[in-house]
């Protein structure tokens, strides 16, 4: 296990020892802190970022967290703790995946990273791909597949809206942040072709 892998604010005693489980499949992971941390989003699910505190500015010492909400945005009156174990460690790896794709990107890039996935869907496209492609390298094809396939069979969505979903098969994040964009305005944005 991971010596400095910490929980803030996560009760379940499952979803702790799925994260470490998931968490255990990464080695390039074991020497870093990680924390698996429950707060209330409005618009994600979950996400994965570095820490900013001042080992932010090194490489090599920055911290991760993952944080996860109480509630799906995407499944109405779903909780995370009770999704099945393999959408869930589907969700972690996907996660984990992100967190492998910052290793080595310094602190500019680190901020470049955020701003093009904040404002360009193409980045955000690219950066769900890699993380998936990532989670898939280390074993995790198969959770990857039942997160994807949970979330088109509940998300909260009209039927036409599905379709387009299991066609483009967005990743989780990008379900999650069409669901948002959905509910906020009341259409959905253009999903981005590559
Ligand atoms: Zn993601």
């Amino acid at each position: 296990m991971n010596p400095q892998l910490r929980f803030q604010h996560v009760h379940a005693d499952h979803l702790k020892e799925w994260f470490a489980e998931t968490l255990a499949a990464y080695p390039e992971l074991h020497s870093r802190p990680i924390y698996l941390r429950k707060v209330s989003m409005r618009y994600s699910t979950m996400r994965a970022q570095p820490v900013i505190n001042w080992q932010f500015f090194r490489r090599a010492l920055r911290h991760y967290r993952v944080d996860f909400s109480n509630h799906t945005e995407v499944t109405v009156h779903v909780k995370v703790r009770e999704l099945p174990k393999e959408v869930v460690v589907g969700w972690f790896a996907h996660e984990l995946g992100h967190i492998v794709d910052y290793l080595n990107r310094p602190w500019r890039g680190m901020i470049a990273f955020g701003l093009g996935y904040a404002f360009w869907s193409r980045y955000m496209r690219e950066a769900e791909r890699r993380a998936d492609t990532i989670a898939v390298d280390h074993g995790f094809g198969s959770e990857i597949q039942a997160t994807k396939r949970y979330l088109i069979n509940h998300a909260t969505l009209p039927r036409h809206y599905k379709k387009r979903l299991r066609k483009y098969y967005l990743s989780a994040d990008e379900i999650d942040a069409l669901i948002a964009a959905y509910e906020e305005e009341g259409e959905m944005p253009d999903i981005v072709e590559i």
